[in-house]
């Protein structure tokens, strides 16, 4: 049975999973830390990203060669955008955007900027074929785990579909999360997600990304780390759902 890989940036986002997994061992991926065994008697591998996008996807690029999974999740903290949305509320990337990929019109020198111009920019998918690549900037959830995401039964807090913002960034500016919520629908951000989608329609491979509210400034909600070991316990049913719903 092929493993699912399920990925976090930080030790508070992947050591609730790593310490769940039976018969775990420790396995040499460039300079990421992972940890495979079983979870609820289902082959599972839990890599720790670190923080950002260029970590998030040149360790999933490892994960996914070292160990051809059937399926990513990328999980953890961000930060709300949405106003309906606090603290512990969980968002299910039903697809999930690169907030930083965009190309700005062309303005003459002395025309000032304007942040509030970018279009989203298609990013090349990877591929071993002469030419450019398709392109791609939202990336769309995978249906079967999106469906398991939503059969798990949670009643801590909220639990709402839609779009996660990803970037190399950490928005504060409250006229900037509106604009981001209001432009591409944002619900949240954090920084990693989009790397980890990308790499994965590189590969083929279906992929969801899980999100809780770890702060939110829309609420001037301070960031709380122990949201990454509730956000852990939601994928870690959200995985088995996934399993007895695919057999697989
Ligand atoms: N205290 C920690 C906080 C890290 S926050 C530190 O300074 O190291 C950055 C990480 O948390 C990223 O991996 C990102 O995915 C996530 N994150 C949580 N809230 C975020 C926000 N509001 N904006 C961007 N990333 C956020």
């Amino acid at each position: 049975m092929k493993p699912i890989v399920c990925t976090g940036a930080m030790d508070v986002e992947t050591l609730e999973l790593m310490d769940g997994l039976k018969g775990a061992h420790t396995v040499p991926l460039g300079c990421w830390k992972c940890v495979a065994g079983e979870l609820d008697g289902y082959p599972v591998v839990v890599v720790r990203t670190n923080q950002g996008m260029a970590n998030a996807a040149a360790s999933t690029a490892l994960a996914i060669e070292r160990f051809a999974p059937c399926a990513v999740v990328n999980q953890g903290t961000s930060g709300g955008h949405s106003p309906d949305l606090h603290t512990g509320d969980l968002v299910l990337g039903q697809r999930v955007i690169n907030m930083n990929a965009v190309r700005t019109p062309e303005r003459a020198r002395g025309m000032g900027i304007d942040p509030t111009c970018g279009q989203l920019l298609g990013l090349e998918i990877a591929n071993p074929h002469p030419g450019d690549g398709p392109k791609q900037t939202v990336f769309e959830a995978d249906a079967g785990l999106l469906r398991a995401a939503q059969s798990v039964a949670w009643d801590k807090s909220s639990v709402v579909c839609g779009v996660i913002g990803s970037g190399d960034v950490w928005n504060n500016e409250l006229d900037r999360i509106a604009w981001l919520h209001e432009q591409w629908g944002t619900l949240t951000e954090e920084m990693e997600a989009a790397a980890c989608a990308q790499i994965c329609a590189a590969y083929q491979i279906p992929f969801l990304g899980v999100r809780i509210l770890s702060n939110t400034a829309v609420h001037g909600e301070p960031f709380d780390a122990h949201t990454g070991i509730d956000c852990q316990r939601f994928v870690r049913t959200l995985l088995r759902e996934y399993r007895e719903q695919n057999g697989c």
